[in-house]
């Protein structure tokens, strides 16, 4: 998709920039222009950690360039910021503006020979491939061989693989996956994708978000070109709906995504769905279709537990061409629990900090760079819901958890309540002790040592501990 000719000038061309100044002072004003508006939306936190290191390079022809300093924050960014760089885009460049992502050359020192790897192109509509436009419209990261396969998604996974093997013709129709944020979803989605098209090149294949989708929708009706809208859809051979939750509370797009689904299922079109939650509990969606997404394959996949953080970590250290110390996988794996878009986060947050500074990664380095992101998050959490979370999921009365009953059950449970509650609250020893009926901090260490030791025994308590932490970090947000 070039942009068109015809399309207007776009004000701020005309008013700021001169046409003969197309050259990086050009480049950098209009970055600048990108950044205020950003700056304006987003925490301080994320536009000085995401956007920050971006340099504008050159500007020609309504494209913007710009380099990242790897492929992981062009990951990071695509996969979070893609509508937000748009509408900043749109607000600073018009409708044809684009902007080209380039990244470091490896070899080099300088950093400027730089080799693009994308296009993002304003307005951006879904994303077709196979017989139609760019194959390369899914992200190329999110393939199942850099998916990293763990006991919390290992399902989903395996009915991911089944489906992109031979959409349409498994019972997995439709198959809808689940989950918190940043847990996989998307990558799964785009994998069977990728791999759909791999195994079988002639099957069309569509990859939209349900926002996208409503959008799209919504501009036909205006255009009065709804048919054209829902030919477009109708036509291909594997639909991939991300984050259908977006569809609460849009009745007209529902029912239109309704006939999509009737239309595509009867002719035997295979359709993978992702959501926040399972269907039952999306509130304000049509029956029909929580009824619908029920009559395939509906799968979980959860947040990942220790082993899996840490492959994923050494997993991406590699990719960027860091070595890292079994201490430091092990800190950021202990400290990012909840979703691996995080531990991403951290990661390369951690890289940034090592190569700025010039310095060897260290666990105090990471202590340094990742502070503030852990501080975050953990003072958030009380005690009292450490506590309360705890007693629930064994069954006991939170009160007894600073008495001084001494069954073995409770104690038990009460040694579980420390060693999170110290690890979650940021609270020293002496002030966890006090909460539990003033123990003292010997009697929280030992719990604290307790429980590490029956994790390392017991891959059922351990995850039964994984589970514990983020229902806790869920439930304190
Ligand atoms: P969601 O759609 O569930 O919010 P994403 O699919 O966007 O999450 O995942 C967030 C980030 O974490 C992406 O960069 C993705 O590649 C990565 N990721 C998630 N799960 C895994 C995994 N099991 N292995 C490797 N990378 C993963
Ligand atoms: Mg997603």
């Amino acid at each position: 998709m070039q942009p068109s000719d015809s399309a207007p000038p776009r004000l701020l061309m005309q008013q700021e920039i001169s046409p003969s100044r197309i050259d990086t002072d050009a480049a950098e004003q209009i970055w600048l222009h990108l950044c205020d508006h950003l700056q304006g939306i987003l925490p301080e936190q994320a536009f000085a950690t995401w956007f920050r290191p971006i340099r504008p390079v050159g500007f020609d022809r309504q494209t913007l360039s710009v380099q990242v300093p790897s492929r992981f924050y062009y990951d990071w960014i695509e996969g979070h910021y893609a509508p937000l760089l748009e509408k900043a885009l749109d607000e600073t460049l018009g409708r044809d503006g684009r902007l080209v992502y380039l990244l470091p050359d490896k070899d080099d020192g300088d950093g400027f020979d730089a080799q693009p790897i994308t296009v993002r192109e304003n307005p951006v509509s879904a994303t077709m491939t196979g017989h139609e436009t760019s194959p390369s419209g899914l992200n190329p990261r999110y393939r199942f061989d850099t998916f990293i396969e763990g006991p919390p998604n290992r399902f989903a996974r395996a009915a991911a693989l089944a489906v992109s093997r031979s959409p349409g013709t498994t019972s997995y129709n439709p198959l809808l996956i689940y989950g918190g944020v940043g847990l996989g979803k998307t990558h799964l989605l785009q994998a069977i994708g990728h791999e759909t098209q791999r195994v079988s090149p002639r099957h069309r294949v569509l990859y939209i978000s349900s926002e996208r989708f409503t959008q799209d929708f919504v501009d036909s009706i205006k255009k009065n070109r709804a048919d054209v809208f829902s030919q477009r859809y109708r036509a291909v051979d594997l639909l991939l709906v991300d984050d259908v939750q977006f569809l609460v509370g849009r009745e007209r797009t529902q029912m239109e995504f309704f006939h999509t689904f009737n239309a595509l299922h009867q002719d035997g079109k295979q359709i993978v769905l992702t959501s926040d939650k399972p269907p039952r509990e999306l509130d304000g969606l049509d029956e029909r279709l929580v009824s619908r997404f029920g009559w395939g394959l509906v799968c979980d996949i959860g947040p990942p537990d220790y082993d899996t953080r840490i492959a994923i970590i050494q997993t991406y250290a590699e990719e960027e061409g860091v070595s890292l110390d079994p201490e430091i996988s092990d800190y950021l794996a202990q400290h990012f629990t909840r979703n691996v878009r995080e531990l991403q986060g951290a990661l390369v947050r951690l890289v940034a900090h090592a190569s700025l500074s010039g310095t060897d990664l260290t666990l105090s380095l990471a202590r340094q760079a990742l502070h503030d992101l852990i501080d975050q998050r953990e003072r958030r959490v009380d005690l009292d819901l450490v506590q309360r979370v705890v007693a629930d999921h064994f069954n006991v009365p939170p009160d007894l958890l600073a008495a001084k009953i001494r069954t073995q059950q409770i104690a038990r449970v009460r040694m579980i309540a420390m060693a999170l509650s110290l690890r979650l609250t940021g609270l020293s020893l002496k002030q966890v002790g006090i909460h539990f009926g003033k123990r003292d901090h010997t009697t929280v260490l030992h719990a604290r040592q307790r429980v590490r030791e029956w994790m390392e025994k017991d891959p059922e308590f351990s995850a039964t501990i994984e589970k514990l932490i983020s229902r806790i970090e869920n439930e304190s947000e």
